[in-house]
């Protein structure tokens, strides 16, 4: 219906912000990528970028895939502010008030990581089933899982990022980083993590260091109990710590020797290839996420 309706998409990350003006992967109007900085001026400049796309009457709503944690229930009056947050500044911010005092459009707002999973549910590796996950194994670890083609939200987001999974300590002794849990999946897995326990990026640690077995084998337990809680058609590992390719393989071996034959579907024992991948939009999943919620919201029907 609404085929040649642009929208605004914001991945509004902890890092850095992108924005883009689009309908699809197909037709990517404008893009901008900055830094995180302070609130007001990366706000700002969102604003100013989307302000011209507004003022000429060519988008009407905005998605934004935003860090968090957030207040997500409409009933609140604190609705779309990020709540504490680790990172100076942020803590409190209204992102979504802000965007739709300044620029007078309909925001449709959730955590990046939903954004992210519902890019490659409506264009990606997930497409067309009713089921997916997306775990972004990064700065953070977040997990978004898309039921019959939105987001499961419960009493809160899932934050399947602060599972607990086995911590052998004779074998990996670093504690972990989460300040909440310690050796959460979070505390033990993600970029940070691995780079507190080498005093190395994960980046730059080489393929055959011992700790990749190490860290294969966290992120294939928290996707065993993944597997066996939301039983997801698909899942997608995306995020920093997981541009190491190398490491695909290495998970979905180790999935399925923890399985031990217990999940007798085809999509585990004989293609597993297919069923544990990498992002089909690569880095944008979360920017195009963020489109697919604003069109969404407005019911338009995806390209
Ligand atoms: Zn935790």
């Amino acid at each position: 219906m609404k085929n040649s309706q642009l929208y605004g998409g914001i991945e509004a990350g902890g890092t850095k912000f992108v924005c883009v003006v689009a309908n699809g992967p197909d037709r990517v109007v404008d893009e901008v990528r900055f830094p995180t900085t302070t609130p007001d001026e990366t706000l700002r400049r969102a604003i100013q970028f989307f302000q011209p796309f507004v003022s000429s009457g060519q988008i009407h709503a905005i998605g934004v895939g935003c860090f968090g944690p957030l207040d997500l229930n409409p009933k609140s009056p604190t609705y779309g502010h990020i709540s504490f947050t680790p990172k100076p500044n942020w803590s409190h911010t209204d992102v979504r008030g802000t965007l739709q005092r300044a620029l007078n459009v309909d925001i449709a707002f959730d955590i990046d990581v939903n954004a992210a999973a519902l890019g490659e549910t409506t264009w990606g590796a997930s497409m067309g089933l009713d089921s997916s996950l997306y775990v972004t194994i990064g700065t953070g670890i977040g997990g978004g899982y898309i039921k019959d083609g939105k987001p499961l939200v419960g009493m809160l987001n899932l934050e399947m990022g602060h599972v607990l999974i086995p911590h052998n300590r004779e074998l990996d002794p670093f504690p972990g980083i989460c300040p909440f849990h310690g050796d959460c999946f979070e505390g033990l897995a993600s970029g940070p993590a691995i780079e507190k326990r080498l005093s190395l990026s994960g980046a730059l640690v080489p393929e055959e260091d011992a700790f990749w077995d190490i860290e294969t084998h966290y992120i294939a337990s928290a996707l065993m109990n993944f597997i066996l809680t939301l039983s997801p058609k698909k899942i997608i590992l995306g995020g920093g710590v997981m541009q190491r390719e190398f490491l695909f393989p290495k998970i979905r071996r180790r999935a399925r020797e923890l399985l031990n034959g217990y999940v007798s579907s085809k999509s585990i024992l004989e293609s597993i290839d297919n069923y544990i991948v990498p992002p089909a939009l690569g880095n944008q999943s979360g920017s195009l996420g963020a489109i697919a919620l604003a069109m969404q919201m407005t019911e338009a029907q995806p390209l």
